[in-house]
């Protein structure tokens, strides 16, 4: 190992290295978290990816993790520093996510239940994040919320309702309806230029009620409600 091989901020991570990284802009402490699923077909192929500083196939990308399907955890860019994972959107009012986020790549092809060795890493992973840069249940977030139309990782099948139980995101309880679209502005949600309704819809429930369908819905609105309430908690 060469001497001067920083030691991963992570306890039980590998420290791999990207070289797809840059200074946080406008000097702030993360005060996100992206969950990301990687869409590859081997956790050791989305690793050469992260770290590939010219790639044949698209820009360079990286991410502050990445956790493989049996639950062992590769860092590559240090949590003080600033990856490559959001790219454009938004959330909260923020513009330039990658400056105030880590970020975490999760080894799943997209259609597979995300495997249990890494869920138990993820929430280890987690609460790590979260302590060392104080950041609360609601500042863990999905791909999809902070790009809708343009991501859609992790995906109706990761386990939110999980995570929210060890207190690592937030998840609506039961309440009273709401007015949606104030509500996903209070969460963070910002539609982009030109979207229609039935995209917000789909991005909401994409995270918060993967089994929804139709147009909206009492259940929507409460589940909005609840998120939103949830938010200003936590
Ligand atoms: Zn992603």
């Amino acid at each position: 190992m060469a001497e001067d091989a920083p030691a991963p901020d992570h306890p039980g991570a590998v420290w791999h290295p990207s070289p797809n990284f840059g200074p946080r802009r406008h000097g702030g402490d993360p005060n996100l978290i992206v969950i990301h699923y990687t869409a590859m077909k081997s956790a050791r192929a989305a690793l050469d990816r992260l770290c590939d500083p010219a790639p044949a196939d698209g820009g360079a990308v990286s991410a502050h993790y990445l956790v493989c399907e049996r639950g062992e955890v590769w860092q590559m860019v240090a949590e003080r520093d600033r990856a490559w994972h959001a790219g454009a959107g938004n959330w909260a009012g923020c513009e330039d996510v990658n400056s105030h986020s880590v970020g975490i790549e999760l080894a799943n092809d997209g259609d597979s239940p995300f495997a249990a060795p890494l869920m138990d890493t993820l929430e280890g992973l987690l609460t790590g994040i979260m302590t060392r840069w104080r950041i609360g249940p609601a500042g863990v977030i999905g791909h999809s919320d902070m790009a809708p139309g343009r991501k859609i990782d992790p995906g109706p099948r990761f386990d939110w309702r999980r995570l929210a139980r060890q207190g690592l995101a937030v998840w609506p309880e039961q309440g009273a309806a709401g007015d949606f679209d104030a509500d996903l502005a209070a969460i963070g949600y910002r539609a982009p230029e030109g979207a229609d309704d039935a995209l917000m819809l789909d991005t909401f429930r994409m995270r918060f009620r993967p089994w929804g369908r139709g147009p909206l819905t009492e259940a929507d609105r409460c589940a909005a409600r609840a998120v939103a309430a949830a938010c200003r908690a936590g």
